[in-house]
């Protein structure tokens, strides 16, 4: 089985995310403290293959003022120069992986012109007619977003799926419908890139007397979340690299 190395470069973050939005009623007392929240995009690099996890939102100046919410880009944290820091360019990138399709995680989709996109089927509907509360975070598709530009590269994905040997995607409907964590095999042993469906390692490790702490955003049952978390228990992944932990970044290179 082939060993794959995860690197996490930032794409930005945004300062201001909520308790509230990424700990769903955990911590009634302060819903509304302030936290960083860092959009992680995750480079998988085996043997002959350049897999992206998720790539950050649009400019902060442009879609973000348009259609979304300011957050801070520095010059390096733009997606390209970011994989210019390992020695990539867009050309290199094999595969790109999107979670999901909130405006955070796939508006640089475009740009990785050799690359095919896989994403839920659920997901793709779901992003074209977003359930009203969610609608802040898709960006219409008549604005013509990212993800609809790569569309003629994209294969949806219908569940679960092995991608490569050493590559699962896991369906794991929970923060959205469409949602999809992709379980990689390492040195150390399989790592769950898991993206919002855990926002910070401690929603998954526990807190405030709770064993793991759904998202405040979620379009899943509670139930589904929870099934998704027995489904993760049971995987035992030796870790779990989390959607926006400014924490993430303490550890450069995973497996
Ligand atoms: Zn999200």
């Amino acid at each position: 089985m082939p060993h794959f190395k995860i690197y996490p470069l930032s794409t930005g973050t945004f300062y201001t995310a909520e308790t509230s939005l990424l700990y769903y009623l955990a911590n009634d007392a302060n819903p509304g403290v302030k936290i960083p929240a860092v959009y992680w995009m995750f480079v998988l690099r085996g043997p002959d293959v350049v897999i992206l996890v998720d790539n950050g939102p649009g400019d902060p100046a442009t879609w973000g003022a348009k259609y979304h919410h300011n957050y801070e880009r520095l010059p390096d944290q733009e997606p390209i120069a970011a994989l210019k820091k390992l020695g990539l360019s867009p050309d290199d990138v094999d595969i790109v992986i999107n979670t999901h399709l909130h405006w955070d995680h796939c508006h640089a989709n475009h740009l990785f012109s050799k690359a095919t996109i896989r994403v839920q089927a659920a997901e793709i509907q779901e992003a074209l007619k977003p359930v009203p509360a969610h609608r802040s975070l898709y960006t219409p598709a008549e604005a013509n977003p990212p993800w609809i530009q790569a569309m003629s590269r994209t294969v949806p994905v219908n569940g679960d799926e092995e991608l490569l040997p050493g590559i699962q995607i896991l369906a794991l409907p929970s923060h959205t419908i469409g949602f999809q964590s992709v379980l990689v095999d390492t040195a150390i042993g399989p790592i769950l890139v898991a993206g919002d469906i855990l926002p910070y390692f401690d929603n998954w490790t526990g807190r405030w007397g709770y064993d793991h702490i759904p998202s405040g955003i979620m379009e899943a049952s509670l139930h589904q979340y929870y099934a998704c978390f027995d489904r993760i228990e049971k995987i035992k992944p030796v870790a779990i690299l989390p959607g926006v932990d400014p924490k993430v970044a303490e550890t450069e290179v995973y497996g």
